[in-house]
C-alpha cells in the first residue's frame, strides 16, 4: 500500500472497528505465526491442504502462517470458566496468508491481506443466534458506510464447518462468485449452495437393459444426434473423480453440470480432481465418452438427487463405442450416496416461488458463520452454567477482508475518469487545487487548507509545480470527493470553484463562506449510516 491507498485501507478498517465495537466487540491482536500443534488439534492442519503456508522454525518444528483464527481464539477462550463471563465478542484486524492457486484482480484475491475476524462466545444456541444477528446488522451498516450495495446469501460453510453461514455479496463483473437471485421473492444463494426446481420427466414404463453400438459417439451431444440415442435429459453423465485419492463415480443428468463445492460439502472430501483418462480407463476399462456406472461395484457411486426414480436412461457401457439404454437408476446402479450436486442454471424455477431465477456475478465482501461447539469441544472452551453443569460454549466466526472491500468500493464507485471515492473512505475528502503558485494563490489556498483541517476535514493542497490540467486529471483519477479550485479569475472576485466528483456539479463559493458551508456537508456524508 502506498500512502493514498493506506489511508483508504485504514479508513475502511476504522469503520469496521467502529461498528464491531458498537455491538460489544473487544479488539485483540493475536499472532499470525502459529504452531502446527494447534491446527493438528482441530484436524485442519491436513484439511487446509495447499492453501496454508507452512514453515519450520530453527528447532525443526512445523509452523503455519494464519489463514484464519478459529483455533487461536478458541485457545484463548479456553480461559473462560463461567457463564457469568458470557457473552463475548472478540476480534482483531490481522494479516492472513493464503497460498491461493490463482491470485489475481488487484486486491480481490491476494496471498496476504488484512482481515477483521471476530468470534462470538455464548452459553447457548439462542445466544449464538443473537450474536449472529448482531453481526449481520453490523455488516449491513459497514457496507452502507463503505458505499457498497450489499445483500446476504445462503452459502456453503466449506472448510469452516458449522451449521449456518451467510455471505455478503455485491454485484460486479470483477467478482468470482455466481449468486442465484430470485427477482420476485428474497431467495438468494451462492451457486455452491443454490437449489432450483427441476421439472419432472416422463420416463414411461421400465424396460430391460440393452447394450447398443455407438461407433465414434463420445459426447452427450453426439449421443443426442445419434440414431437410437437419447436426448440429454435422458442420459446419465458419469464423471470419474478422485476424492482424497479414491476413484469415485459421480453421476448427474446429461444436461446438468456438477458443482464441485457441492460434491465437497456432500462428501467432506478435501482434495477433489477429475481422474485422468488413464485413471478412468484403469478403473472402468473404457475411455471418457463411453463410461457409465451400471453394474459398477468396485468404486463408490454418488448420484445427484435429480436422478432419483429415473428409468429408461442411457449411459456409457464401459466399452469404447458402446452404450446401454433402459437403465433404471435404482435397479441398475449401486448408488452409495444421493446428494444435491447439480449446478443451478439461470431461468430455472426459484425453489421458493417458482419464478425464473437470475444468476449474478458478485464479489464476496463478508462471510459470517455459526460454528456451534465444533471448536469449543476440541479446545476445551467449557463454562459452568447457572446449574453448575459444564458445557461447551457456542461459537460464531465473522470475517471481512479490508483490502477486498477497498477494491469492491472502487468497482462500485468509478467512472471513465477514475475512482469516485465515497467521502467516508476517500484518502482525502477535499483537494485544494492551485492553478498558479504565486503569493496570492498560496495564501488563499493555505487559509482554506487550515480552515478545513480545523473544521475536521481531511484536506490536501495540490501545490505541485505542474499545469492545472495535470492537477485536474490527477484529482479525478485519484477520486477526491471535492475539488476546490483557486484560479486568477475566481480570486479576483474573492471566490473559489467547488466541484463535486460524484455529480460533477460545480459552483462558485465566496472564500469567506467556503469552510462554513463545505465542512458540514462533508461531515454529513462522512458519517452517513453511522450507528447512533
Ligand atoms: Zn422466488
Amino acid at each position: 500500500m502506498l500512502p493514498l491507498g493506506w489511508r483508504v485501507h485504514e479508513k475502511v478498517a476504522n469503520i469496521v472497528r467502529d461498528e464491531i465495537n458498537e455491538i460489544g466487540g473487544q479488539e485483540f491482536l493475536l499472532p499470525t505465526l502459529h504452531p502446527a500443534a494447534i491446527w493438528q488439534k482441530s484436524g485442519r492442519w491436513d484439511a487446509m491442504g495447499e492453501i496454508m503456508f507452512r514453515l519450520k522454525d530453527r528447532k525443526n518444528t512445523d509452523q503455519a502462517l494464519g489463514i484464519t483464527h478459529e483455533e487461536i481464539f478458541a485457545t484463548v477462550a479456553a480461559e473462560l470458566t463461567s457463564h457469568k463471563q458470557l457473552p463475548q465478542v472478540w476480534y482483531h484486524i490481522q494479516i492472513k496468508f493464503r497460498d491461493e492457486a490463482r491470485p489475481k484482480s488487484g486486491l480481490l484475491r491476494v496471498r496476504e491481506f488484512h482481515m477483521k475476524d471476530s468470534y462470538s462466545f455464548d452459553i447457548d444456541a439462542a445466544g449464538l443466534d443473537a450474536a449472529f444477528a448482531a453481526h449481520d446488522e453490523a455488516y449491513r451498516k459497514i457496507f452502507q458506510r463503505l458505499g457498497i450495495p450489499a445483500f446476504g446469501v445462503e452459502a456453503s460453510s466449506g472448510a469452516m464447518g458449522g451449521n449456518a453461514s451467510v455471505e455478503f455479496m455485491t454485484p460486479s463483473d470483477a467478482g468470482e462468485d455466481d449468486v442465484v437471485r430470485c427477482p420476485k421473492c428474497n431467495y438468494a444463494a451462492n451457486i455452491e449452495k443454490a437449489t432450483s426446481g427441476v421439472a419432472a420427466e416422463e420416463d414411461g414404463a421400465p424396460t430391460d437393459l440393452e447394450r447398443f453400438a455407438t461407433p465414434g459417439v463420445r459426447t452427450i451431444a453426439a449421443l443426442e444426434d445419434f440414431e437410437g440415442g437419447a436426448e440429454a435429459s435422458r442420459q446419465l453423465k458419469t464423471l470419474v473423480m478422485v476424492l482424497d485419492g479414491t476413484v469415485t463415480l459421480v453421476m448427474v443428468r446429461g444436461d446438468h453440470q456438477l458443482n464441485t463445492q457441492k460434491l465437497a460439502d456432500a462428501t467432506g472430501a478435501i482434495e477433489i480432481r477429475p481422474a485422468s483418462a488413464d485413471e478412468a480407463f484403469a478403473a472402468l476399462g473404457a475411455h471418457p465418452g463411453s463410461l457409465g456406472a451400471v453394474g459398477v461395484s468396485e468404486h463408490p457411486v454418488i448420484a445427484d438427487l435429480a436422478l432419483q426414480g429415473r428409468v429408461n436412461m442411457t449411459t456409457g457401457a464401459n466399452e469404447d463405442d458402446w452404450h446401454v439404454r433402459g437403465v433404471n437408476v435404482q435397479r441398475d446402479v449401486a448408488v452409495g450416496q444421493w446428494a444435491d450436486l447439480r449446478e443451478v442454471q439461470a431461468g430455472e424455477p426459484c425453489p421458493v416461488c417458482d419464478t425464473a431465477i437470475n444468476i449474478v456475478r458478485c464479489i464476496e465482501i463478508g462471510h459470517i458463520f455459526k460454528l456451534g461447539t465444533k471448536y469449543s469441544e476440541t479446545f476445551g472452551v467449557n463454562v459452568a452454567t447457572t446449574g453448575g453443569e459444564t458445557v461447551p460454549v457456542q461459537m460464531g466466526s465473522y470475517g471481512i477482508g479490508i483490502g477486498r472491500n477497498m477494491a469492491a468500493a472502487v468497482e462500485t464507485n468509478h467512472d471513465d475518469k477514475g475512482i469516485v471515492w465515497p467521502v467516508s473512505i476517500a484518502p482525502y475528502e477535499a483537494v485544494i487545487t492551485l492553478m498558479r503558485l504565486d503569493d496570492e494563490h498560496l495564501e488563499a489556498g493555505n487559509q482554506i487548507y487550515s480552515g478545513l483541517r480545523a473544521a475536521g476535514v481531511d484536506a490536501l493542497i495540490d501545490d505541485r509545480d505542474a499545469r492545472a490540467g495535470v492537477k485536474f486529471a490527477d484529482a479525478e483519477l485519484i477520486g477526491f470527493p471535492y475539488r476546490i479550485t483557486l484560479g486568477p479569475r475566481g480570486l479576483a472576485n474573492g471566490e473559489a470553484e467547488v466541484t463535486n466528483r460524484a455529480t460533477g456539479d460545480t459552483k462558485m463559493v465566496p472564500l469567506a463562506e467556503l469552510v462554513a458551508t463545505l465542512a458540514p456537508e462533508i461531515a454529513e456524508s462522512r458519517d452517513a449510516g453511522r450507528h447512533g
